[in-house]
């Protein structure tokens, strides 16, 4: 049996940070790891905006309180639970994705943690381990599984590289010119041809 590890953002659900700017109109908080690659850099600077904006944890949850999965996301996900085991994978924190995830029916997801302070501040973020999506790869492959891995960003290409077979989503443009040795997909039906070539490839 195979692991499909799914990105979370850009692919089952919008992308939270640019939601929160748009709905906040603070345009610096528009930046992800499309445009900054180096995830620290870039979570620093999103916590400082917060702060100078005196914006705290229910802000940005009333915020993603209000999205929902992509369209055709819940569909492609029970699909794909019903042919592989999967696991989310996703730079992305517990206290932001559990709303969305009970739209989703649970799916085991791998994230990182907020630290909140008393008055509702983000006032840091835990990460579990760097490289975390490459990692999680690495110990499927030590329990004796194959994987096939989905992303749509920068921060998945080295989960892709790991994985048995790689697969990008709806990527960006400069993704897609850095790294053409993963095909790409740009809807669920073209997704799940994809996960079932990599599947044949695999097991031929
Ligand atoms: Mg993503």
């Amino acid at each position: 049996m195979e692991i499909a590890c799914l990105d979370l953002e850009g692919v089952l659900i919008p992308e939270i940070w640019i939601n929160v700017a748009e709905k906040t109109g603070i345009r610096e908080l528009l930046a992800t790891t499309r445009d900054i690659p180096d995830y620290d850099v870039l979570m620093t600077q999103r916590l400082r905006i917060l702060e100078e904006n005196n914006l705290t944890i229910h802000d940005v949850q009333e915020v993603i309180d209000s999205l929902g999965p992509l369209d055709g996301a819940k569909e492609f996900l029970d699909w794909l639970k019903s042919e592989f085991q999967v696991v989310i994978l996703s730079d992305t924190f517990y206290e932001f994705a559990a709303p969305l995830m009970r739209q989703l029916d649970y799916p085991t997801l791998f994230c990182h943690r907020l630290g909140i302070d008393g008055a509702g501040k983000i006032a840091e973020y835990h990460l579990r381990m760097p490289d975390q999506k490459r990692e999680a790869v690495k110990r499927f492959h030590e329990l004796n599984f194959k994987a096939i891995a989905a992303g749509d960003s920068y921060n998945d290409t080295t989960m892709l590289s790991e994985a048995d077979r790689g697969i990008l989503f709806c990527p960006p443009q400069n993704v897609i010119d850095e790294f053409p040795q993963f095909p790409v997909a740009t809807d669920y039906e073209m997704l799940k041809a994809e996960f079932l070539k990599a599947r044949g490839e695999i097991r031929a």
